[in-house]
């Protein structure tokens, strides 16, 4: 095959494949797109290219953390270059979640023998294909150890359930790499923010001398797409403090009658790799459940946030910070918003055009671009919120890739592809949320609790 340009892996070796060369030009100019990546990565690990193979799917990896089967991909890549140890890093948190998948213990059991454990390598083995029997491999078969007599050999240990009271948590740890710097606009939200949580981490004598503790929480609310998470992953970063991101509705659904120890082992997770900022999204999920459930279980779960808030004692949550997230913070209840809980709720608007303009020049910094007038496309998105913008900028990407491809060279992005973009977007809901948020504030806001809202509702939308 002919060498078709001089591109090389990191590691000296030239990728000699015009159809490699292509996808990974797309994907360099696309560094967001999963479906790419992982196509790219796939691809690499089919030709044999495994260093490439390893680096995308380590990228496709930061970009959808956890993700099995990118997973199985990275860990594949791993075991053909004899890096059984790196293989297992990568599969043993997914193999400690029951129901993994069983591919995944094939590969486990193919690292343990790369490592000498032929006994572990046989369990992982047979249990796996006593799970799906079609990943069966006899050469793999032949090197391990006969499969164990059920009544005789004891369980191995990851088969034994978590003991009564152990609680199980699907969220992992990460090490966010924003800062505020990365968060366009807001001011006044990064201004209250810093002020919360993160000057009390940074000075806490200051803050001791006005009698106030480090911890306790902040409810950030505002219409879906606003940029909240992306907001607490940036206070995490700012902070260089662990980040922990729940979704309330997994911790619900998990298993009914065990959500007070999964949210116990989410809080221990969080408290095991402080200074930590805990991030739940969708709070409002517990009163919604509220209604609907019997038995009282969603008033213990409630109560059983609360005491983890609250902390068991003085110092449990001590550089644990809480930030919680919801689209409908009239629906959480009023007993979060007790002093040392989350006691200040943080609005977090819709961007301005300024706001618009900066969320774009962020959104686009690493691509290949013309000159940019981000103002003229911040003029025609009004009503836009970050993550529609974030839909403008990947739809105009895609197109520039294409031609890009047609063309053999990157083609730069330009404003009238912006534009373009954002003719075929349509913004999501602000209008709507103004509408409701309307409502509530007119009806129920005697406490003063939305005060905030006022200037913002009585604009028109
Ligand atoms: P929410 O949690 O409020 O629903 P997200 O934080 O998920 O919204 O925002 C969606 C996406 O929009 C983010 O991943 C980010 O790329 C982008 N975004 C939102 N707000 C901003 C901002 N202020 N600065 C930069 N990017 C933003």
């Amino acid at each position: 095959m002919p060498v078709v340009a001089d591109v090389t892996g990191g590691n000296g070796h030239v990728v000699e494949d015009a159809e490699l060369q292509a996808l990974r030009e797309a994907a360099r100019l696309s560094p967001d797109n999963l479906p790419l990546r992982r196509h790219l990565a796939r691809q690499f690990l089919a030709k044999g290219y495994l260093a490439e193979a390893e680096a995308e799917f380590r990228a496709a990896l930061a970009l959808a953390p956890g993700d099995p089967d990118i997973t199985a991909g990275l860990a594949e890549a791993f075991v053909r270059q004899s890096a059984h140890g790196a293989a297992l890093a990568v599969l043993e948190p997914l193999l400690a979640t029951p129901g993994y998948p069983p591919r995944l213990g094939v590969l486990a059991a193919r690292a343990l023998l790369g490592e000498g454990d032929a006994e572990g390598a046989a369990h992982r083995y047979h249990e796996a294909v006593a799970r799906d029997p079609s990943l069966a491999d006899a050469e793999l078969a032949a090197r391990l150890a006969p499969p164990p007599a059920a009544e005789t050999v004891p369980p191995p240990a990851y088969l034994v359930p978590d003991p009564p009271g152990g609680g199980h948590t699907s969220a992992e740890v990460e090490r966010s790499g924003l800062t505020f710097a990365d968060v366009a606009g807001m001011e006044a939200v990064k201004e209250a923010l810093r002020m919360k949580l993160l000057l009390p981490v940074r000075q806490p004598e200051l803050f001791a001398a006005f009698g106030k503790r480090a911890g306790g929480g902040v409810l950030l609310y505002g219409p879906p797409g606003a940029g909240k998470t992306h907001l607490a992953r940036a206070a995490a970063g700012e902070l260089g403090a662990s980040f922990v991101n729940v979704g309330l509705a997994d911790i619900l659904d998990m298993y009914i009658g065990s959500s007070e120890r999964n949210l116990r082992a989410t809080f221990d997770l969080a408290r095991r790799h402080r200074p930590c900022v805990l991030f739940f999204d969708e709070v409002d999920a517990l009163a919604a459940r509220r209604s609907d459930m019997r038995h009282g279980h969603s008033r213990r779960l409630v109560n059983q946030f609360l005491a983890e808030l609250d902390g068991v004692d003085q110092n449990a949550n001590e550089g644990v910070l809480v930030l919680a997230a919801t689209n409908a913070p009239w629906y959480v209840d009023v007993a979060f918003r007790r002093p040392g809980r989350l006691d200040s709720p943080v609005f977090v608007p819709p961007p301005d055009a300024a706001a618009r303009a900066a969320i774009l020049r962020i959104l686009c910094r690493d691509k290949p671009l013309a000159e940019m007038d981000f103002d003229a496309v911040a003029r025609v998105t009004e009503q836009f919120v970050g993550a529609d913008l974030k839909g403008v900028v990947d739809r105009a990407v895609e197109a520039k890739l294409q031609e890009s491809i047609r063309a053999g060279r990157p083609v730069p992005l330009s404003t009238p592809d912006l534009l373009a973009a954002a003719k075929t977007v349509r913004p999501t809901a602000v209008r709507e949320w103004m509408a409701t948020a309307r409502n509530y504030v007119m009806h129920a806001n005697e406490s003063g609790a939305w005060d905030e809202l006022l200037p913002w509702i009585q604009r028109k939308w």
